[in-house]
């Protein structure tokens, strides 16, 4: 018998209809379409790890032509989901639940060794997912509408309405390598819940995991084609996806330049675009340093900066900024990098080695215009060491563009003013957060950010989505929570009753 290797050496029996094994004992994995776990014409796509570069899983390099049979489930059978009984959809969503929980180290090793992302942070992963099944449930039993009595104009005096609320019906929902499980899962949860049927299309970098939960809802009961996964290159499926004409919404979290192109073609749908960022800290002289340093650093550094909520950027007034960079850079000597398995570590490498080097290349330029380093600067291989530089130019590429990687910007400000002024000139508006003790200054600087979300006295976390996030400018368009992507899966439909013809009409008494 083949020795099981890579992502397969830590897979239980519940998982070997998803895939078959190489001859290399490296596992090949399927698609699922129409309920089914198939394979593609196309071939297959190597997944490695960023770690040390082994192969640990390969996975279908999907075709049009799988787009197309996808397409015919999404949008004929699948769409039956909307039909089951939401009690029953939440019955199968809570069986869902108990499955993701029985196999969660399962699926946070495969994280792990496709994503690189640290043991710690992989369960937390999955964790979030399970809580985000939990809390979407509750909140899924919240879809009704409104009762509307016509008799408060004297346009419907004599009728009613009812807006009740529909699923869109077919969602292409495309999903980011970042949080692979998470991110696809907060899409996918929230449609099938109100009733859409979905096609998925995981990023190329670590797409197994989505694969993995896919299994776990399809053991769950959701309907045949009610949720279809196809993988491989984005550029090539992702256009055939959105534009389809059978697809009513996108969901699409991804970066700026791949989603502006996307909200380009997809034409006349609803969408939902949750795109790039470049989070601000803005530490004022009255702020408690030794909490900033703290909640800068995690913030910075979680996901080894791979996080669209990442803060980038500390605007310091110049009065305590000495004293907040060698406490960040103190903060930031305290995180262990190595083998992202290894329970200890806190940061390991990125996702691939071009995102490596275009860090490295963002560094670069900003010491070349007179940045200083004050902490680590160097790249080996997919790790990225973590970094502070200092004095840090505005025209830097570093200062405007997205860094996704463990780096932090310092600019000193001489007040509350300039760090507004500045905070507001990238393009991208998700997150931001403010460090103070006084009331009126996180209230200025929340109203004056140009962005989808202020966080005081704390790093910017979008967590289980909670709280609703998404972007204003070039950070995207829509709002995701657990309710608020309800609302954005689900239309108002409005049926008016006209109540004369029964005789049950409200007869004008009074012509003023
Ligand atoms: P990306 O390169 O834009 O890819 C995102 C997804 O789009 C992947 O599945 C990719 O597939 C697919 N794709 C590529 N070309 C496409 C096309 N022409 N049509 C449709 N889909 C296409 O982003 P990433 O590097 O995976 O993720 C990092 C970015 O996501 C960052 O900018 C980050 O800020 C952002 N993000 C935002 C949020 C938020 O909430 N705002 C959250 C997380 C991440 P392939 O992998 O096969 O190319």
């Amino acid at each position: 018998m083949t020795e099981r290797k890579g992502i397969a050496q830590y897979l239980s029996s519940f998982f070997d209809q998803c895939f078959t094994l190489g001859d290399d004992g490296i596992p090949e994995f399927k698609m699922l379409i129409g309920g089914q776990w198939v394979e593609s014409s196309g071939g297959l796509q190597i997944v490695d790890s960023p770690y040390d570069g082994s192969i640990v899983a390969r996975v279908q390099n999907g075709t049009l032509e799988d787009v197309e049979k996808a397409m015919q489930w999404v949008s004929g059978e699948g769409k039956k989901i909307r039909d089951i009984p939401a009690i029953d959809r939440i019955l199968i969503f809570q069986k869902a639940r108990d499955l993701l929980k029985e196999h969660k180290e399962e699926i946070a090793r495969a994280l792990v060794l496709e994503g690189g992302k640290t043991i710690r942070a992989a369960r937390g992963e999955v964790d979030a997912t399970a809580q985000r099944l939990m809390l979407t449930m509750e909140e899924a039993r919240k879809i009704y509408g409104d009762y509307i009595p016509g008799d408060w104009s004297e346009d419907t005096v004599g009728k009613m309405g009812l807006a009740i609320r529909e699923p869109e019906g077919a969602v292409a929902a495309i999903s980011p390598f970042n949080y692979p499980l998470y991110i696809a899962s907060a899409k996918i949860i929230p449609a099938l819940l109100s009733g859409n049927s979905v096609i998925a299309k995981p990023a190329s970098d670590d797409p197994v995991a989505l694969l993995l939960f896919a299994r776990v809802l399809q053991e769950a009961g959701i309907p045949a084609g009610s949720l279809n996964v196809v993988t491989g290159p984005g550029g090539k499926l992702g256009d055939a996806i959105v534009s389809d004409e059978r697809i009513n919404m996108v969901t699409f979290t991804g970066s700026t330049d791949v989603g502006i192109h996307v909200n380009n073609v997809m034409g006349m749908k609803k969408r939902h675009l949750e795109l790039g960022g470049k989070g601000m800290a803005i530490v004022l002289k009255d702020a408690d340093i030794d909490l900033a340093a703290r909640k800068v650093v995690e913030g910075n550094l979680s996901n080894a900066g791979q996080r669209c909520d990442a803060i980038a950027t500390v605007l310091v007034e110049n009065e305590i900024a000495d004293e907040l960079i060698s406490k960040i850079v103190e903060n930031e000597k305290k995180w262990i990098v190595g083998d992202p398995m290894d329970q200890k570590t806190d940061m390991g490498p990125l996702i691939n080695e071009s995102a490596a080097k275009r860090v490295e290349e963002l560094v670069r330029d900003a010491l070349q215009r007179g940045a200083k380093l004050a902490l680590g600067g160097h790249r080996n291989g997919c790790y990225f060491e973590p970094t502070v530089l200092v004095d840090v130019p505005l025209d830097a590429r570093i200062v405007n563009e997205e860094t996704f990687g463990p780096v932090l910007v310092v600019i000193r400000v001489k007040d509350e003013t300039e760090a507004l002024e500045i905070a507001k000139k990238p393009k991208y508006g998700l997150d931001s957060c403010v460090f103070t003790n006084n009331f009126y200054s996180m209230w200025r600087v929340a109203k004056s950010l140009d962005v989808g979300e202020v966080t005081i006295n704390d790093n910017p976390k979008h967590g289980v989505g909670y709280f609703p996030f998404g972007g204003k400018k070039l950070s995207g368009l829509g709002r995701e929570g657990i309710g608020y992507s309800i609302d954005e899966m689900t239309h108002l439909k409005t049926i008016v009753f006209s109540l004369e013809p029964g005789g049950l009409g409200k007869r004008r008494v009074f012509q003023g």
